[in-house]
């Protein structure tokens, strides 16, 4: 499984970690909110171990920003002691746990383990590729946070080509992956499809790339915009 600790406080978030990666995780930590709303968003999680108090956008505004982008993942907030507004703010904007600082570790990776056994047993698979999220079992798309519409086959289409994202996809291959389709395709359908899905993921920033010839190549998701980070060392709440 792969986890995000979103937490400014170095020691802690390195105890964390290595008692995560004890147990088979693989993990990224992140110091400041923006930093970790990007990685979100960019990246697949199974869990995020989420700070209220960071750097730059506090805990809270990063929980807010990924339900809102109908991201599912567990989130575990971390909050200071007393601060039961903070808790039910979270559990209110969609935090599936808390801890209370200061906490034993142990007990947070226990904690960790049951929500990573609980959102495998109940959760869809979710793919996603910068502001676009697939939920692959709904078959429900959303771009930016808003349902995107897509009739079947343009979803399929955007399945292939994003299983192969930054190589070159051929039509032959969409065609062949697409055989299930009572109806035989053209190439001439391929294309149809792509400029649809075009014109509905360019306005986000998501390119499909035509090579001339071949096929077609989903380029990489790049955020527009360099991240501003606070050096300042600025902490929230706690
Ligand atoms: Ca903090």
């Amino acid at each position: 499984m792969r986890i995000l600790i979103a937490e400014d406080d170095d020691s802690l978030a390195l105890g964390l970690s290595r008692i995560l990666q004890a147990d088979g995780h693989a993990v990224d930590v992140m110091r400041d909110g923006e930093h970790a709303a990007l990685a979100v968003r960019q990246e697949h999680f199974d869990l995020l171990i989420l700070d209220i108090g960071l750097p730059g956008i506090d805990g809270f505004e990063v929980l807010r920003r990924l339900r809102a982008e109908q991201r599912t993942m567990p989130v575990m907030m971390l909050t200071a002691r007393d601060a039961v507004n903070d808790r039910v703010r979270g559990l209110d904007l969609g935090a599936d746990d808390y801890m209370v600082k200061p906490f034993a570790i142990p007990e947070l990776a226990a904690r960790a383990r049951a929500l990573l056994r609980r959102s495998q047993s109940q959760a869809g698979p979710q793919r996603v590729h910068g502001p676009l999220v697939l939920d692959v079992l709904a078959r429900r798309a959303f771009l930016n946070g808003t349902p995107l519409e897509l009739v079947a086959r343009e979803w399929a289409v955007l399945e292939i080509l994003l299983a192969r994202v930054d190589q070159v996809v051929s039509k032959e291959h969409i065609i062949q992956s697409m055989a299930a389709w009572d109806e035989a395709l053209s190439v001439n359908a391929i294309e149809v499809y792509v400029s649809r899905l075009r014109s509905k993921l360019e306005p986000a920033g998501l390119r499909i790339r035509t090579v001339r010839g071949f096929g077609y190549l989903f380029e990489a998701w790049v955020a527009p915009n360099a991240v501003t980070v606070n050096e300042d060392g600025s902490n929230g709440a706690d």
